[in-house]
């Protein structure tokens, strides 16, 4: 049985006929997933570009790919979600940037909410926001996803809402809250989604969000999840109802 070709994400331009790969695509492609001379793949851009490949060389120290036909790719879900989540622990993030990734998430915006117990700033934000790329890269490559999230970092929540328009519904997870609204029937166009980190929402944060227009409180059931449970739970609630999974 042959197997389906590897997807792998280029940073590059996918217009030409050929294409050269660093040392550290290559490697990957030797070592990781045995590849050799002659082998087809799928390269894709993360931008939405796709195309078959051959591969024309691979050494050591690079990696040669003939371009061919462009694929037509799976298609992006028409709801664009975003989810704005509360600064967790390293390794719970990346669950959820793979995870949200693969549930095709739009776009992420890790916030740091008042209870977060990881703070980012300075240099660090970059290095950590390259890692998290990397993370949805490999997501994209291994669920078909031809499109990678926009990954942002935001100082509070309230920067973390900023970008959106003011028609779009926001809905809050909330855990503790006697009299949840039920989500709304009809989501069209987009949605942000925001999930709070291991110690919850602050006072502040629910006093500001419920103050804020096009905002609703939802459960996720009678139990406390964890974040990342909670930020899975809430992409899938909302591809099911409102978008591509339904
Ligand atoms: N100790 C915290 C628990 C936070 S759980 C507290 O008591 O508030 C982390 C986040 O997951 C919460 O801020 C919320 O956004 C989400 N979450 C967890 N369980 C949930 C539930 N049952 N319904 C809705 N959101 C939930």
């Amino acid at each position: 049985m042959s197997r389906s070709p590897a997807r792998i994400f280029v940073e590059a331009d996918l217009s030409t006929t050929t294409l050269e790969l660093d040392d550290r695509t290559a490697h990957y492609l030797a070592n990781v997933l045995r590849c050799s001379r002659g082998d087809r793949l799928i390269a894709f851009d993360g931008l939405g570009t796709e195309r078959a490949a051959t591969i024309e060389k691979i050494t050591r120290r690079g990696a040669v790919l003939k371009l061919e036909d462009h694929l037509k790719p799976v298609p992006e879900p028409n709801l664009r979600i975003t989810l704005v989540q509360g600064l967790i622990k390293p390794d719970r993030m990346d669950f959820i940037i793979q995870k949200a990734t693969e549930l095709g998430v739009s776009r992420i915006i890790a916030a740091h909410f008042d209870f977060s117990s990881v703070k980012l700033s300075g240099e660090r934000v970059g290095t950590k926001l390259a890692h998290w790329q990397r993370v949805s890269a490999s997501a994209c490559e291994q669920s078909g996803r031809h499109r990678r999230p926009v990954i942002e970092h935001a100082a509070s929540l309230a920067e973390g809402l900023a970008h959106r328009e003011a028609v779009e519904t926001v809905i809050v997870f909330h855990n503790d809250n006697a009299d949840p609204t039920e989500p709304p029937d009809d989501v069209t166009g987009a949605v942000t989604l925001v999930v709070g980190p291991e110690g919850g929402l602050s006072p502040a944060e629910l006093g500001w969000l419920s103050a804020q227009d096009n905002t609703d409180f939802a459960s996720l059931g009678p139990r406390v999840l964890r974040a990342e449970t909670a930020a899975l739970a809430a992409c899938t609630l909302a591809q099911a109802r409102w978008g591509d999974l339904n």
